[in-house]
């Protein structure tokens, strides 16, 4: 398979460099040239299958021209180590618990399954004879909480690999921290005097650095990389199966508290390749600027708003690019729709909704004591955009994206409980941190890292 880039200014990637590399030359973002639709006998049979025997045959239909077969089955195998279930909240609701991973969000699974595809990759011997894709390749992210936790657990003892995660000091939640600083093996945490952007400034400025280039071979772990976004389609088919076993796939809604909106896009590459949900929701919090670009047609940057649920604070979404490019492309439309713009295929398909902080409080509170479901505040944006958005006969499922006990001091406020902390996350507040602090500037940073 090929991946083109959004911009279509670079050349055609072959899988392994778009995940090495992860951004097109031409700053683009990938996109797979072929989306193969699935059989009508799979959607006929799924709920007889198993999440991995779901998510390997979606996995194939992306992977399999690129990655042995067992290769990959054990890739998946193992990135699905936890279950996604669907839990009923109330009459027609549904939450698609995406939490029961290692940091308790559905970035697990991207970051997991990236890093052993990256593993395979490196691990495999090079057509030539030689092994100069043998040296580890090392990992550089920033991170303003969650993606370090899930990237560092992703990759955790993956031979070959070794992450730097950079946080602002002072600047994570002790539980996000701890997720990150204390697993130590090929894990280094790096707490530098500064905030969010002083730590993705110098990841930026490593990946220019010749000299540093030279010395170590770096690689990024974003969220836009392909093997981090694609397999979160995984789990969306697997709620369908869940869903058609309990004979409720009819009319099904499906609604994703959407950031940078990956997760959404996922869902929507579930879409072209056949799977039958008949329409999506994409729930925001105060960050509105694709509620406001399905409304308007026009697409607005604007600086990030600070917001309850914070996973969600994106002014400027970086995968609506794929979205854009997806219902451009003339292979996924069909007669009824081929003559319609752009903007008019994505509104026929998805419908947006927008929640302040005010409404999201009132969402848990009013979740919690009517159901006793207790929400996440990024959950709840999902939630609350089904209540306002369902129509008679649809069944919506909306994805839990975290657990509750992430935020366990916000929703312990706002519900008035006292949220039960799992035990895995429970296992990381107990380890030991260890980090290595650093200044802002880059002279430092690369002083570090040219003595490992
Ligand atoms: C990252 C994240 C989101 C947003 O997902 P996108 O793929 O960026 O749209 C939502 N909720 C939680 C808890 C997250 O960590």
């Amino acid at each position: 398979m090929k991946y083109y880039s959004t911009n279509h200014q670079a050349p055609v990637a072959t899988l392994e460099k778009a995940v090495v590399k992860g951004l097109a030359e031409d700053r683009g973002l990938y996109m797979p040239e072929i989306i193969k639709p699935l059989p009508k006998e799979f959607f006929d049979n799924i709920e007889k299958y198993s999440f991995q025997e779901i998510a390997y045959t979606v996995a194939d239909a992306f992977f399999g021209e690129d990655v042995d077969a067992d290769a990959l089955k054990k890739i998946v195998y193992d990135t699905l180590a936890f279950d996604c279930p669907v839990v009923k909240v109330e009459e027609n609701i549904y939450s698609l618990e995406l939490f029961h991973g290692p940091t308790l969000a559905f970035k697990d699974v991207g970051a997991r399954f990236m890093a052993r595809l990256l593993q395979y990759f490196i691990n495999r011997p090079t057509r030539n004879g030689a092994d100069e894709t043998r040296h580890t390749v090392n990992v550089l992210v920033a991170t303003s909480g969650d993606t370090g936790s899930a990237v560092a657990n992703g990759f955790l003892g993956v031979d070959g690999i070794h992450v730097y995660v950079l946080y602002p000091k002072g600047k994570v939640s002790k539980i996000q921290e701890s997720q990150f600083t204390t697993l130590g093996k090929n894990i280094t945490a790096i707490e530098v005097d500064g905030v969010f952007d002083d730590c993705q400034a110098l990841v930026k400025n490593a990946f220019m650095d010749a000299e540093l280039n030279e010395h170590m071979r770096l690689t990024s772990a974003n969220s836009i990389n392909v093997a981090r976004f694609l397999p979160q389609a995984f789990y969306y088919f697997n709620a369908y199966a869940w869903m058609k076993e309990k004979a409720l796939e009819g009319n099904l809604v499906m609604c994703v508290p959407s950031g940078n909106f990956g997760n959404i896009c996922a869902a929507l590459f579930g879409h072209a390749m056949g799977l039958p949900v008949k329409r999506f929701i994409a729930s925001n919090n105060a960050n509105d600027i694709f509620y406001k670009y399905l409304q308007t047609g026009k697409y607005e940057p604007k600086p990030t708003k600070q917001t309850l649920a914070n996973a969600m604070d994106v002014g400027d979404p970086s995968n609506f690019a794929r979205i854009i490019d997806l219902y451009s492309r003339e292979d996924l439309r069909n007669d009824s729709n081929k003559e319609h713009s752009t903007h008019e295929v994505i509104t026929a398909l998805i419908s947006g909704a927008t929640y302040t902080d005010e409404q999201i409080k009132e969402t848990m509170r009013q979740c919690h004591q009517s159901t006793g479901y207790i929400l996440d505040p990024h959950g709840a944006c999902g939630y609350q955009a089904l209540k306002d958005n369902l129509m008679p006969g649809e069944i919506g499922v909306f994805c839990e994206t975290a657990h509750p006990a992430k935020f366990k001091e916000k929703v312990d406020a706002i519900d008035n409980i006292d949220v039960e902390i799992p035990e895995r996350l429970a296992a990381f507040m107990k380890g030991k941190k260890q980090s290595i602090e650093m200044s802002k500037s880059f002279d430092d940073f690369k002083a570090f890292l040219m003595k490992e």
